[in-house]
């Protein structure tokens, strides 16, 4: 008997489950949308149709210093100096792909170092960290001296990897008061290191994380550490969130 009631009451409960939709009205949000414009996606980390490409294998002119880092085979190894994207950006998408070298010399910091800063100044760390302990906020994929890597999705030396990076700029208002911090989401390799982390400030060797005043937008900027880190497809989309508008409720289709 108790199980018979089970039955019926189970089957109430699916009953009610199944009827609620049909009878409910459809709820809209009355917010009328800007139409999301069409992107045709890249294929294998190529970009997609609205990037803009900072490196395509081919030369470095689309960066301030680019002319001291070697282009060959498709690819642009760090020399001489760091470099600064020409044009700027504040919250965006990046993917690029490095490769540390594959004769590995040095050990913790002085292996396989560059680095990604964003807005010029935010380090997202490039290492060579395949079996190469150093200091866990100092590793690849660390937002340097902030965070550590969630987790080392590192290839070994010689092998491209991927890094692909959501950005959201700073604010500030017009006094130069921080009113919203940077946030960062990392992907390396295909695996997330960083998840929409708060950055604290600026990345220094010396000193601790601090936000002073900058533009809305800046340069990306890559480092050179002294070693041959190799670099390839650099590629940039600016996020833009759409129009919104309050408006009259509009059935969805
Ligand atoms: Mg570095």
């Amino acid at each position: 008997m108790r199980t018979w009631l089970g039955n019926v009451c189970g089957c109430v409960v699916v009953l009610w489950g199944v009827a609620s939709p049909l009878t409910a009205e459809e709820w809209v949000s009355g917010k009328v949308w800007e139409e999301p414009p069409v992107v045709t996606p890249g294929q294998n980390g190529a970009p997609p149709s609205d990037a803009i490409v900072l490196f395509d294998g081919k030369d470095m002119s689309q960066w301030e210093g680019g002319e001291n880092w070697i282009v060959e085979n498709g690819y642009a190894i760090s020399h001489g100096g760091g470099i600064s994207s020409k044009q700027k950006f504040g919250d965006c998408q990046v993917h690029l792909e490095f490769a540390a070298p594959e004769k590995v010399e040095g050990s913790g910091q002085g292996r396989g170092n560059s680095g990604l800063y964003m807005m010029g100044r935010y380090e997202i760390q490039i290492l060579d960290s395949y079996e190469n302990p150093t200091y866990f906020d100092g590793q690849c994929g660390a937002i340097y001296k902030q965070h550590p890597p969630l987790v080392n999705a590192s290839r070994k030396p010689g092998e491209w990897q991927t890094y692909d990076v959501l950005f959201t700029a700073p604010r500030f208002d017009e006094s130069g008061n921080l009113v919203k911090p940077a946030y960062v989401t990392v992907i390396h390799n295909g695996v997330v290191v960083q998840n929409h982390f708060e950055i604290e400030g600026a990345s220094a060797w010396e000193k601790p994380p601090q936000y002073t005043p900058h533009g809305e937008k800046e340069p990306i900027y890559l480092q050179f550490h002294g070693n041959p880190v190799r670099f390839r497809n650099i590629w940039v989309r600016e996020l833009r969130e759409l129009g919104c508008q309050e408006g009259e409720a509009k059935a969805a289709h």
